[in-house]
This record gives C-alpha cells, sequence and structure tokens, in this order.
C-alpha cells in the first residue's frame, strides 16, 4: 500500500528501490562529479552527475511521488525547469499563458521564445472561453498558474484539461504556490508541472532550485534529453537542502496556511486595506474552483492598500516582516510585486491586471500569527 503525503515527504517513494549501503538515515550528498565503470561496457547507473546523481534521484523520486508524476527533472532554479520545458516546442509553435504570471516567465516568453520563433498569448484564464477564442490550429500548449502571481486568480484545471486533450495541447501548471501538499495537477490532468523548488519545496529561504514533472513516459524522456543537453540541472548539496526542506513540507503548508487564514481575515477589516486577494476567503471569486481542485488556498495573499502612501509605510516599516523577493519559507516577507517581481512586464499589461503602486503580496510565514499581525499593525499605523 503506497504510504500517506506526510509519511511521502520524508521517505520519498515507497518503492524506491536505491538504499545507500550505510543506511545512513539522512540522504548522504554525493558530491562527486563522476563514477568509475566497473568494467567494459558496465556501469553502476551513475556515469556523469549532469546526467544522474544518487542525491538528485532520490530528490527527484520524492518529488514525483508528491506529484503522482512518472518522472521528475531536479533544475538549478524554476526559471531553469521553465527555460527547458520551452525547448520542447519548435519555430512556428503558439502557446496560451494566463496573463497574470510569475513575471520571470513573461520576461521568458517575449524574449528568449519569441526569438526562437515561439507565438504566445496572455488571456484571462479564469475564463475557459477566452482560452477558446485565442485557439489557433498551431497552438500547442496551455501554460497556466493557479493561483497566479501575485493576483491569485484561480484557474479551473480540469475544465482546462478537458480543452488540451480535445484539443491535443500540452497542459503545463505552475504550482508553485500551492505546493504538491495542497494541489496535484498531473491528477487533474496536467501533462508537466513545474515548481520552483527555491520556495515552498526548500521552504527555508535558503536556496535556489526548480522541478519539471511528467506525466508520461513519453514526455519523461523528453525532458531527460533537454536536461542532459542543456544541462542547467541541481547540485547535489543543494538536492540535500531541498530533501531537507521536503521533510516538513505537511507541517510547514498546515501552520502556514492557518496563519495565512488569520492574516487575511484580519487585513479584510482593516481601514487602510481596499482588499484581500486570497483564495480562502469565500468572498473570492475562485473561492468554489480552487476548494474543488486543491486541499487549501496556501499561504501567499494579496492585497491593495487604500493609498501608496499606505503601500511604501508598510513596506518601510515591518520590522518582523521581511521587504523582500520571494516566498514560501519559514520567514515572513512582503514583496512590492510592481517593482520586485514584475517590472518587466508592459505598463499597460500591469495596470490591467492590477498590479498597481497599491498592491502588495505577503508570503505568511511560520512565525507566531499573533506577532506576523502585530508587525502589520504597526506598519499601517500612521506616524503621529
Ligand atoms: C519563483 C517562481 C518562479 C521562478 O523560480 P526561481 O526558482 O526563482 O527561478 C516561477 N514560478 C513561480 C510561480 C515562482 O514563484
Amino acid at each position: 500500500m503506497r504510504n500517506q503525503m506526510e509519511t511521502r515527504c520524508i521517505h520519498g517513494n515507497s518503492d524506491f528501490s536505491f538504499r545507500e549501503s550505510t543506511r545512513a538515515v539522512s540522504f548522504p550528498i554525493y558530491q562527486t562529479a563522476t563514477f568509475g565503470h566497473v568494467g567494459l561496457g558496465q556501469s553502476t547507473g551513475f556515469d556523469y552527475t549532469r546526467v544522474k546523481n544518487p542525491t538528485r534521484q532520490h530528490l527527484e523520486e520524492t518529488v514525483s511521488s508528491l506529484e503522482n508524476a512518472c518522472d521528475t527533472v531536479a533544475f538549478s532554479s524554476g526559471m531553469a525547469a521553465v527555460s527547458a520545458c520551452f525547448e520542447l516546442f519548435e519555430p512556428g509553435d503558439h502557446i496560451i499563458c494566463s496573463e497574470d504570471l510569475y513575471g520571470g516567465v513573461t520576461r521568458l516568453l517575449c524574449t528568449f521564445c519569441q526569438k526562437n520563433g515561439l507565438s504566445v498569448d496572455f488571456v484571462d484564464t479564469t475564463d475557459l472561453e477566452k482560452i477558446r477564442t485565442v485557439l489557433r490550429p498551431e497552438t500547442k500548449a496551455l501554460y497556466i498558474e493557479t493561483p497566479s502571481n501575485p493576483m491569485m486568480n484561480i484557474t479551473d484545471l480540469r475544465g482546462c484539461a478537458a480543452l488540451a486533450k480535445e484539443r491535443h495541447l500540452l497542459l503545463i501548471v505552475d504550482n508553485t504556490f500551492l505546493s504538491p501538499y495542497l494541489q496535484n495537477p498531473i491528477d487533474l490532468g496536467a501533462d508537466l508541472v513545474i515548481h520552483s523548488g527555491s520556495k515552498f519545496l526548500s521552504g527555508h529561504n535558503d536556496t535556489v532550485a526548480g522541478f519539471l514533472s511528467s506525466a508520461n513516459g513519453e514526455l519523461a524522456d523528453r525532458i531527460r534529453m533537454i536536461a542532459k543537453t542543456t544541462g542547467g540541472v541541481l547540485a547535489p548539496f543543494d538536492c540535500w537542502l531541498v530533501l531537507r526542506g521536503i521533510k516538513t513540507l505537511a507541517v510547514r503548508m498546515e501552520r502556514q496556511q492557518e496563519n495565512a487564514g488569520k492574516v487575511a481575515r484580519w487585513l479584510s477589516a482593516q481601514p487602510h486595506i481596499r482588499k484581500v486577494f486570497y483564495a480562502g476567503l469565500p468572498e473570492h471569486p475562485g473561492y468554489e474552483i480552487n476548494r474543488a481542485q486543491a486541499r487549501g488556498a496556501g499561504s501567499m495573499i494579496s492585497f491593495r492598500t487604500d493609498s501608496v502612501e499606505t503601500a511604501h509605510r508598510v513596506l518601510e516599516k515591518v520590522r518582523l516582516i521581511t521587504f523582500a523577493e520571494s516566498l514560501g519559507g519559514t520567514e515572513s516577507l512582503i514583496t512590492y510585486p510592481m517593482t520586485q517581481t514584475h517590472p518587466d512586464v508592459p505598463a499597460e499589461m500591469r495596470e490591467h491586471l492590477g498590479i498597481t503602486e497599491t498592491l502588495l503580496r505577503l508570503s505568511v510565514g511560520l512565525e507566531n500569527c499573533d506577532d506576523i499581525i502585530a508587525d502589520l499593525k504597526q506598519a499601517l499605523e500612521e506616524s503621529v
């Protein structure tokens, strides 16, 4: 019988056959570039670390088991995983993306992907009809973030999977914001799942990593070929850091989500706050869809202040919460999407999406929730 998620976070895939010979409890860091051959034409299964390394294999098997994937490759960053994914396409291919997207992915699509002959349409994927209106014969993939960054829009993954199947498209889902603990896109019909492992999976704001998980063997072979050829794979020590982070994924996600729910409700009641974007609030337009496809709303919140001055005051006055990019770790972080994560998104697009000077994004960490709220409270107060 298959182990539960919490157990798989700690022990990896239950039918994983590779066991280190000393029975070390913490999986060893195989800090080696290459592996000796046991004889002519014979291999231990490990030849060169760019292609395969035991520490990375253990991590990849663990992520595959959490995402119910056929195979996973661990990359040196989330963006390396996204870049590898777009190597699947040919000049002339067309991709439809969520319009609200991690800023680095928008930059990649508008620069190198276009240079390589891909064309892209950014649409509001919360509305499946809008996806249909931009479909073309050369459309090859749907690229979705749900909840999206930073507006927390929810896209119906089952609906997208049905459309992808009907039109023979690949459904690619960036699952960074919920982590496999709360959402498993492959179970909902996705073909490829992307993670920035720098976020919830590693969970301690101490490493940069990325994952690309495939739903079937054919895709897995193509991704393996891309990874070994382009080479942006994760180093053994970083693999170990992410493995250690994943051991506590379940407990971290539970508590961070609990904290986020309290912070979101508290923020909603503050006079200086105009709007809170959090899929765990019943008034969120994607609340029901998120509930139907995910096991929670996670710990990412965006909110709009009543003025630019308030937004700036919060960023300058927070003490416990760090004003920094990134998310998903034990430390609460607050981000200014307009200048930090989305400066390369064209201004009219940002305006259309709602990424304005009054929008702040908060990654709720593992501190005591009362302390997080007290910090926000003092930051929101106008100084006398
Ligand atoms: C951070 C992030 C990425 C990029 O990952 P890196 O590890 O920073 O390269 C991609 N997608 C989302 C949703 C992210 O939050």
